[in-house]
């Protein structure tokens, strides 16, 4: 059981990186439970740094927006869930996800953190509304999961963002600034010994009897 200090110290935590992301105090407030006017007074003490402008509304967006946006919301939602799955909290998986969709998609991120938070909202049906107004689907055709609307099922025929990015990969040279083609890790020291084990073997069964 975490006592009530530790939980205080986690909700500051959270809503300090949720900050350091761009995230609106209505957004931070409702990922965490702290009041607008305690974070304002503890993250934003210069009033100007205040992010303002209007929330975003997801739900009529999605749909009109255009492919490179809906395969990074995508991508940020999907990591959530299996965040999710993994046992975080949702303010927690939220956050990771947004960390991690930052790390895999290359600048300028589509995605801001409140679009995400947004997304999130509408797919799990939590902190803004109990409605789910998408479903995250998994596409017949490549296996990756993308936004649907709510109750979607992925026929064959379906666009999926991921397909249609790959079709157009060869052509599109802001789809390929976005999703760079990346050099392949470098191996491991497990997986070099297990190269080399296969190497001398290979030189081994190349070699003629007798030599
Ligand atoms: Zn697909």
């Amino acid at each position: 059981m975490q006592s009530r200090v530790d939980r205080q110290i986690r909700a500051l935590a959270l809503a300090k990186a949720c900050a350091a992301h761009g995230a609106r105090v209505r957004t931070i407030s409702r990922i965490t439970g702290m009041l607008p006017r305690d974070l304002l007074h503890l993250l934003f003490p210069d009033r100007q740094a205040v992010p303002r402008g209007r929330s975003p509304d997801s739900p009529e967006w999605y749909h009109g927006a255009n492919l490179l946006c809906r395969a990074e919301a995508s991508i940020v939602v999907a990591i959530y869930f299996r965040l999710r799955a993994a046992d975080l909290s949702a303010g927690e998986a939220l956050l990771g996800a947004y960390h991690h969709y930052c790390g895999v998609c290359e600048s300028p991120h589509r995605i801001s953190f409140d679009r995400a938070f947004d997304l999130v909202a509408h797919t799990d049906g939590i902190w803004l509304t109990e409605t789910q107004s998408f479903s995250l689907v998994t596409c017949a055709k490549c296996r990756s999961a993308f936004l649907a609307a709510f109750g979607a099922v992925a026929r064959s025929n379906d666009p999926c963002p991921f397909c249609k990015l790959v079709q157009r990969y060869g052509t599109d040279p802001r789809v390929q600034s976005c999703f760079p083609a990346r050099p392949l890790a470098a191996p491991a020291p497990m997986q070099l010994g297990m190269l080399s084990l296969l190497g001398s073997n290979a030189s081994a069964w190349s070699r003629t009897p007798g030599e």
